[in-house]
């Protein structure tokens, strides 16, 4: 049994009548009804609860999925480091949409993280870079998504360890739509897809590539620590 929890700042569908429209129970509940199964189970956090994110709870969470787009900030920085020290452990994550400016995954990547952004309702095809890769199983050369916010490059993150997506738009941009990295133990995907106005975790290509990206990002090998352990006799003594 994989453990996913999903955090959710759960904002925008409370405030904004759109994004209540499509996800009345916020994106973190379509997301849990969507990727629970015979093999994994999902627990849920909103910024209303983040102090739940602990040591512990992380520790038990084999992926972890992050949607956070205005409340960044409020996110305290212990909970980033937390999550931060854990996929160092061998926690996965995977990112979503406007969590390319989350703390957790700017403290991952070290850097800014910073991308151009355009918002007309355009839409997006997006483009299978590998089709060998396990996220890209079962999806076609593209997934068409009638209206997405466009994102385009430059995006300011480390050169990825493989691009599985890149996304072209109406208006020509493109943009690494799916980046793999590893960090110590830690498997990490960043997702570009769903944004809160547009119906886009109800599109099942979607949902199958964010399951394919949990059983990829699945933990194989965790450390209990970090820290350096001393070791008092030299090997073969
Ligand atoms: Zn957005």
């Amino acid at each position: 049994m994989i453990r996913v929890t999903i955090y959710n700042e759960f904002y925008h569908e409370r405030k904004d009548n759109l994004a209540h429209d499509i996800y009345p129970e916020g994106i973190h509940t379509t997301l849990k009804k969507a990727l629970e199964g015979q093999d994994i189970s999902v627990d849920t956090v909103t910024l209303d609860d983040i102090d739940e994110l602990t040591c512990e709870r992380l520790a038990k969470t084999d992926v972890l999925i992050w949607w956070g787009h205005c409340k960044h900030n409020d996110v305290p920085d212990e909970v980033a480091v937390r999550v931060q020290q854990a996929v160092l452990k061998g926690m996965g994550a995977i990112f979503l949409h406007s969590a390319h400016h989350s703390k957790p995954f700017k403290l991952l990547m070290g850097t800014p993280c910073n991308l151009c952004w355009r918002e007309n309702g355009d839409y997006e095809l997006l483009w299978v870079c590998d089709p060998s890769h396990p996220i890209a199983q079962g999806i076609d050369r593209f997934v068409k998504l009638d209206h997405e916010e466009v994102y385009s490059e430059p995006f300011t993150v480390p050169d990825p360890d493989k691009l599985v997506f890149i996304s072209s738009f109406q208006g020509g941009e493109v943009f690494r739509a799916g980046c793999c990295y590893q960090r110590q133990n830690g498997k990490i995907f960043y997702f570009q897809p769903g944004h809160e106005t547009y119906p886009t975790y109800h599109n099942k290509d979607i949902i199958r590539i964010i399951k394919n990206a949990v059983y990829w990002a699945a933990p194989i090998f965790r450390a209990d620590k970090l820290e350096a352990v001393e070791v008092k006799k030299p090997l073969g003594e």
